[in-house]
């Protein structure tokens, strides 16, 4: 009989830190967190009126005189950035009430930033919520799209928003020159520290809510031509991405999410500027029926996934109970 030797190769070969699963104190060795409040930010969709239509409908759409209190649950939670959007009043055909100095999303940023000063401050800039006709864009007598009035909306809310204290502002419009045309409004301004952080937006229903609170939904037809088809969604927004770069775009926006975790993969692989998933108002209702953890495992996936930021109406529920589960 000779004794038996032992194989060359072990029969289990485990890797990485399977050996260590055992024990708690290397399992915590190695831990890293899968989300962490400073990786929300939250939309704050501000209404006209007083009253709010409460959090069941969408979390973060309040009036303005609910503002500052929204924003410091916020701040002491822990979320670093918020995204403005204002329900537009006096609407007309131009839109002219958007670039009004004091309108309503000029107060709703002085509101956020008296309030806590290092929250970082992005808005939406698009026409769709000051024209009475519902396009983000501004329209010919023959109805097209007139692009040098539509640029001058654009920049022209761009420099508001900056002069009011938005750190970023976030052109909605995918309009190709929209985003050159806005940094240079700001440089030749001197507004060189604020950020330009246009969308990539992927036509979806998951829009839905938000446009029937804000009712920014176009009187005619649809603003398909001026978003992504899904169904060349993982090419399509590559390239618009890199357009948008080129033209002076300092981080990104991808919406919907819920939809479009492969877009975000590829965004990801494919270039380096901040990248923000925003899971749009209709990704709430089934982020709701997840529950609790089920909507922090989702936007733990969603960061894992390749967000830099995620901009979600679920941001306060996990943001309270990440602070929860580290008590
Ligand atoms: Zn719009």
């Amino acid at each position: 009989m000779t004794a038996p030797t032992r194989p060359l190769v072990p029969a289990a070969d485990p890797q990485g830190v399977n050996p260590s699963r055992a024990r708690q104190a290397v399992r915590n060795l190695y831990a890293r967190p899968a989300l962490a409040p400073a990786d929300l930010s939250a939309p704050l969709l501000v209404l006209p009126g007083s009253q709010s239509p409460g959090p069941g409908l969408l979390p973060g759409a309040v009036p303005l005189g609910d503002v500052p209190q929204t924003v410091e649950r916020w701040a002491r939670l822990g979320i670093r950035g918020v995204k403005v959007f204002a329900y537009g009043h006096d609407r007309d055909a131009k839109g002219s009430a958007a670039y009004a100095p004091g309108n309503r999303m000029v107060r709703a940023i002085a509101a956020v930033k008296d309030t806590a000063p290092d929250m970082a401050v992005t808005t939406e800039v698009c026409g769709c919520s000051w024209t009475d006709h519902g396009q983000c864009t501004l329209r010919t007598l023959g109805g097209d799209i007139d692009l040098t009035a539509t640029f001058h909306l654009m920049s022209q809310m761009a420099l508001l928003h900056a002069e009011a204290g938005a750190d970023v502002v976030s052109p909605t419009a995918m309009l190709d020159g929209s985003v050159r045309t806005v940094r240079n409004a700001l440089d030749d301004a001197g507004r060189r520290d604020v950020g330009v952080n246009p969308n990539l937006a992927i036509h979806t229903t998951l829009y839905g809510p938000f446009k029937e609170l804000m009712q920014t939904n176009p009187v005619t037809g649809n603003r398909r031509g001026l978003q992504i088809e899904p169904g060349r969604a993982d090419r399509d927004t590559l390239v618009q991405a890199h357009r948008w770069i080129s033209e002076g775009a300092d981080s990104l926006t991808l919406q919907p999410v819920m939809t479009a975790v492969d877009v975000l993969t590829r965004l990801h692989d494919s270039q380096n500027v901040p990248l923000v998933a925003y899971s749009t108002s209709g990704e709430w209702p089934a982020l709701r029926a997840l529950g609790t953890e089920g909507m922090t495992e989702f936007t733990a996936m969603l960061k894992r996934t390749g967000a830099d930021s995620i901009l979600t109406f679920a941001a306060e529920q996990v943001a309270t109970y990440l602070a929860y589960a580290r008590a």
